[in-house]
């Protein structure tokens, strides 16, 4: 049953329903943190399909994150029930994947096209520079590939650079040079990096005007979520797909077609991503395209207290150049937020944890209700020791991510080399993985080998491992000059390898099984399994998980193919992996960069590290373009709280291994003293003494307060000394990872055991656990355990160390 429109509307603010009705001429939604505008467009596309403006098929939102575009999606069906499943809402990058694949033949690219992320295409460039002869000091690779990015996102291909750049500059030839060959390099391995997904859709629109056509008549609607951060070639693709109509007569400019209805929302001060200028840009864009466009602005706050708002409004006021907001909430003062001075960013951690346990006493919080910010992931280190020593669970989202780990990505190499056998990052990548005497000299004959007779890689290996006497295309096989023979029966393996997992692809294994073939045939896993290295042993963990995640796609998606899982897979963001609200049920602390706090809100923040040179961040110091970005960070930050706000510093931090002094960070300066409350940091240092062996949480004293001052007058030796022991002494010796899995052997392959759901089972690292579920069978069995405490794991039970009880 359809649910009644005035429903929809009744739980909004005038200016909200005003924007969820609004119809016949683009909308622009700009207004500041937790005013509703995510909820306005969900709201709205409800609306559009209750009164029956819209059918589902006709919208397109676009959302900062596939778990933001999860949250769309499953709220929209909520509001109006499974026909929603027919909507696209999804990132860019997904949107522009789809389209791709679907779009491919047009562009000469095969359908099962590989997708480089950032540290592939970092590879490539280095590879090509290599070749280019450039010297890596004068020319990093690393510079190069930021370039190469920014240009795309500018929408700026090759040719077009390389005629741009004057004679004289030696690095922007090199870098014209390195673009061409590099996007050369990802044309002949049917690669696109990130950015191309996105410049090669709009060149698809752009070329193919039949295929512009079909998209424009079916998205009628286009809805995009953060508007401020996206780039130039973000905001080319949303006008390619949606029309523009600037004289108003109701058609698109070029191809007379009605232009979709198109809905932005963001808020300038919470751009964070931009480069210079492009907010701007974007904004100024949108109203010379569509000048016609209505604005709605909003001024109410749900999400925070009075308090949290307006330390947040007094931080970004000071940004220059901005458009005043008023934004106020009537939900109360709220408590004071808690400022606090720690002498290290152990005891900040110390501190952190103490409160979360005493917050859990007093007024009930779960841990899932809290996150801890910082600005970069190495500040995470610190926390995590500390939580994992006072158990109280938490999920860190980014940081070296699971996808990032070495063993994962060899492993997703192998995939990658299975399901295109020219994709040469990935081949190259894994020649030598695990070590099989085939090092750079092989590998440097192979790619000259390929560069000669302009073949793949994949060719090359397939040349080399060739008979003698053999034939290609009617010609005899051309010899791979300078491979010694021995390496030549060793690039034989490899390819009947490569070979025999390609048939089994082909013959329909899943992508559960390809990976098992893999690592069990290479030898991979037996290499890990014999080493004593503890590492190692994680290692072998990090696989499981991994056989696990591909398991469970084969399950939600039957027909899906090696070549879907690999996409999946590529496209998985950074804040993908926070917990949904069925795990925050089981409460876990969230620890989490600002920058992919985006969007989200949780009942207790805290902020750590403010400290100048911390956060606002070293290089910012000195450039006002990038302190006013940093200002925004730190508005996004503080705006993701709703109860009580928490604001830390350490007087000294240990960055690089080196303990430096850092003052308060100019944004604490900035918020009106009454609004916090600020604690000292000697109370809980004395309480940690007290207590040989550390602390079980309940601390519920912190006595007295303390002034900004009187904390800023340590040495960094002095402080240095009095954390020291601690840190290397206690906390350095269980890291999370040595904790988890310092203690777990390899078993061997024929004792795996026979579990039934229900089964109690001990680990050697995470304990008493039961069986929750149970998932394949023979070799590839997994079991889901619950190990209380909200940990429940997925792991293959061959490798790991599970006994029966
Ligand atoms: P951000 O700028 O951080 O992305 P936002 O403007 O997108 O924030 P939302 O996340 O949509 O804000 O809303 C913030 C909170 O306020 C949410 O919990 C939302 O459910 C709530 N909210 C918004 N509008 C209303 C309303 N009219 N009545 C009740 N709650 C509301
Ligand atoms: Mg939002």
């Amino acid at each position: 049953p359809r649910l009644d429109p005035a429903t929809l509307v009744a739980d909004l603010n005038p200016q909200q329903r005003e924007a969820v009705v609004h119809s016949g001429s683009p909308l622009l939604i700009v207004a500041g943190a937790g005013s509703g505008k995510t909820r306005v467009l969900t709201h709205r596309i409800a609306y559009l399909l209750a009164t029956g403006r819209s059918r589902p098929g006709e919208i397109l939102a676009i959302t900062f994150t596939n778990k933001a575009a999860a949250e769309m999606r499953e709220r929209v069906e909520d509001l109006i029930g499974p026909s929603a499943s027919r909507m696209w809402v999804s990132t860019f990058h997904s949107a522009c994947v789809r389209i791709l694949r679907r779009e491919h033949a047009a562009l000469g690219l095969r359908s099962s096209f590989s997708i480089y992320d950032a540290a592939d295409s970092q590879r490539l460039m280095t590879l090509v520079c290599r070749q280019l002869d450039l010297d890596p000091k004068r020319y990093p690779p690393k510079t190069f590939s930021r370039k190469v990015s920014d240009l795309k996102n500018e929408l700026i291909d090759p040719e077009e650079y390389a005629r741009s750049v004057s004679e004289s500059n030696s690095f922007d030839k090199a870098l014209a040079q390195a673009y061409a060959q590099y996007n050369e390099r990802l044309r002949q391995a049917h690669a696109l990096d990130f950015d191309d997904l996105i410049m090669t859709t709009v060149n698809l629109l752009q070329a193919f005007p039949a295929v512009a056509e079909h998209y424009r008549r079916r998205f009628r609607h286009v809805l995009v979520d953060e508007y401020q951060d996206t780039n130039h070639a973000q905001y080319m693709l949303v006008r390619e797909l949606a029309g523009v109509d600037r004289d108003g007569n109701g058609e698109d400019d070029r191809d007379g077609l009605p232009p979709a209805e198109l809905t932005v929302v963001g808020d300038s001060d919470q751009s964070i991503y931009a480069f210079r200028g492009a907010t701007i840009r974007n904004i100024l864009e949108f109203e010379e395209d569509y000048p016609d466009a209505r604005t709605i602005l909003l001024e109410q706050n749900y999400r925070s207290t009075q308090n949290i708002l307006t330390a947040a409004n007094a931080v970004i006021a000071r940004n220059p150049g901005r458009r005043p907001k008023n934004l106020w909430t009537d939900s109360g003062a709220g408590p004071l937020i808690v400022g606090y001075v720690a002498d290290s960013e152990h005891e900040e951690a110390r501190f952190i944890a103490e409160e979360i346990d005493r917050l859990g006493d007093d007024d009930g919080t779960r841990p899932g209700d809290v996150a801890v910010f910082y600005r970069t992931n190495a500040q995470s280190r610190a926390l995590e020791e500390v939580l994992v020593r006072t158990g109280i669970p938490y999920k860190v989202v980014g940081g070296t991510r699971f996808y990032e780990r070495k063993e994962i990505k060899d492993a997703i190499a192998y995939l990658r080399a299975v399901a295109n056998p020219d994709d040469a990052v990935n081949l190259r990548r894994i020649l030598n993985v695990p070590k099989r005497g085939l090092g750079d000299k092989a590998e440097a004959m192979l790619a000259a080998h390929a560069e000669r007779e302009r073949v793949s890689f994949g060719q090359a290996v397939a040349d080399a491992a060739a008979e003698p006497g053999a034939t290609r295309d009617g010609a005899p096989v051309p010899e791979v000059i300078g491979l010694a023979s021995r390496s030549r029966t060793q690039v034989r393996a490899f390819h009947e390898l490569m070979s025999g997992l390609r048939e089994m692809n082909d013959a329909g294994a899943t992508p559960a099984e390809v990976l098992d073939a893999a690592l069990d045939r290479s030898g991979y896993l037996a290499e890990l399994r014999a080493s004593e290295d503890p590492q190692d042993a994680t290692r072998v963990e990090n696989l499981a998980e991994l056989h696990a995640v591909a398991a469970e796609f084969s399950e939600q998606d039957p027909e899906g193919d090696l070549g879907d899982f690999l996409e999946r897979v590529a496209l998985v963001a950074d804040s993908d992996q926070i917990p949904d609200a069925h795990a925050q049920d089981q409460g876990q602390v969230t620890l989490m960069t600002v920058h992919t706090a985006k969007g989200l809100e949780f009942p207790v923040v805290f902020v750590t590290g403010l400290e100048d040179g911390t956060f606002p961040h070293q290089r910012s110091l000195t450039e006002e373009d990038e302190l006013s970005e940093e200002r925004r960070l730190a508005y996004v930050a503080l705006t993701r709280a709703r109860e009580r706000l928490y604001l830390s510093r350490a007087a000294v931090r240990t960055a690089w291994g080196m303990p430096q002094q850092l003052p308060a960070s100019r944004f604490l300066q900035d918020i009106p003293e009454e609004l916090v409350d600020w604690r000292r940091a000697e109370s809980s240092m004395e309480a940690l003494r007290a207590r040989p062996g550390g602390w079980g949480g309940g601390y519920g004293s912190h006595g007295g307060f303390g002034g900004r001052e009187g904390y800023g007058a340590r040495t960094p030796g002095g402080s240095g000394a009095r954390s020291g022991p601690v840190r290397t002494g206690k906390l350095g010796a269980t890291t999370s990872t040595g904790a988890k899995f310092g203690s777990a052997t390899p078993r061997p392959e024929a004792d795996v055991p026979g579990l039934d759901v229900g089964d109690k089972v001990t680990h050697d690292s995470y304990g008493v656990g039961t069986v929750i579920a149970l998932e394949g069978s023979g070799s590839s069995a997994v079991a889901k355990i619950d190990f209380g405490g909200g940990q429940t794991k997925r792991l293959l039970l061959r490798y790991s160390p599970v006994t029966k009880l």
